[in-house]
């Protein structure tokens, strides 16, 4: 028992003091994070407004290619109708043209409908740019700010990681289980020593009764008012001297 109650307060410090190091690095990494979420969502909106801008200018060159070829086509049935032999032919060959003209208009509203959304999405594009710039140039420089900060602490917590490894192994599944969740709900402090017969988490008077059980380092107390796990001094000088 006293093992396990070593290894808990071992890793409630090696916990501690990489917290001790993310506080340091603040809201950093979460900025990084945040812009770099921001960037690839304008991003994203960019590109989908460059396909509607390639997409418009390619369905326009077509229809302008359709518009030439029906205009040739009007062409060839005027110049046929100089040569008809009865009025039947003339008016099928008229028939022609109009339904020509008629398609030529329908394409040149397209067109304009084309040219509009082509010039839209042209503007939002401009407007993001600059966006997406600012947000490039912000990125970078968070990111190089977070680069220092982790350069300066890398070695330090690569340490602690092998630390907790180390030790994570050696602790029951249970026991890990019952530390992460009095760590998440108590500010990441789970396991306390006992100073002055107080809990060294919430500061209450611990009872003489668990006082004495927790001298005898036979079993996991815990605090009855914050819940967190308590170490006698004991533990605290024995990890101490491992140290
Ligand atoms: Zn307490």
């Amino acid at each position: 028992m006293e093992n396990r109650l070593r290894l808990l307060y071992s890793l409630q410090r090696i916990d501690s003091e990489h917290d001790d190091i993310r506080d340091l690095k603040g809201d950093l990494p979460q900025r990084v994070a945040n812009l770099e979420q921001q960037l690839s969502e304008k991003e994203s909106i960019l590109r989908s407004l460059q396909d509607q801008s390639k997409t418009s200018v390619l369905r326009r060159d077509e229809h302008d290619l359709e518009i030439a070829a029906q205009r040739e086509k009007i062409e060839k049935y005027k110049s046929q109708q100089f040569d008809v032999k009865t009025n039947k032919q003339y008016d099928a060959l008229t028939r022609e043209i109009e339904f020509s003209q008629e398609r030529i208009d329908t394409l040149q509203r397209e067109i304009d409908v084309l040219e509009g959304r082509a010039k839209l999405a042209k503007d939002d594009q401009e407007l993001l740019k600059p966006e997406i710039e600012a947000l490039r140039n912000e990125l970078k420089e968070r990111i190089e700010e977070l680069e220092v900060v982790n350069a300066e602490h890398e070695e330090e917590e690569l340490k602690l990681q092998h630390e907790r490894e180390k030790i994570v192994v050696q602790i029951a599944k249970a026991d890990i289980r019952t530390y992460e969740r009095i760590r998440q709900a108590k500010e990441g402090i789970a396991v306390v020593p006992v100073r002055r017969n107080a809990c060294g988490g919430c500061f209450k008077r611990v009872p003489p009764q668990t006082m004495q059980e927790l001298r005898k380092n036979a079993q996991l107390m815990t605090c009855e008012h914050c819940g967190r796990i308590l170490v006698s001094d004991g533990i605290v000088e024995a990890v101490a001297a491992q140290k």
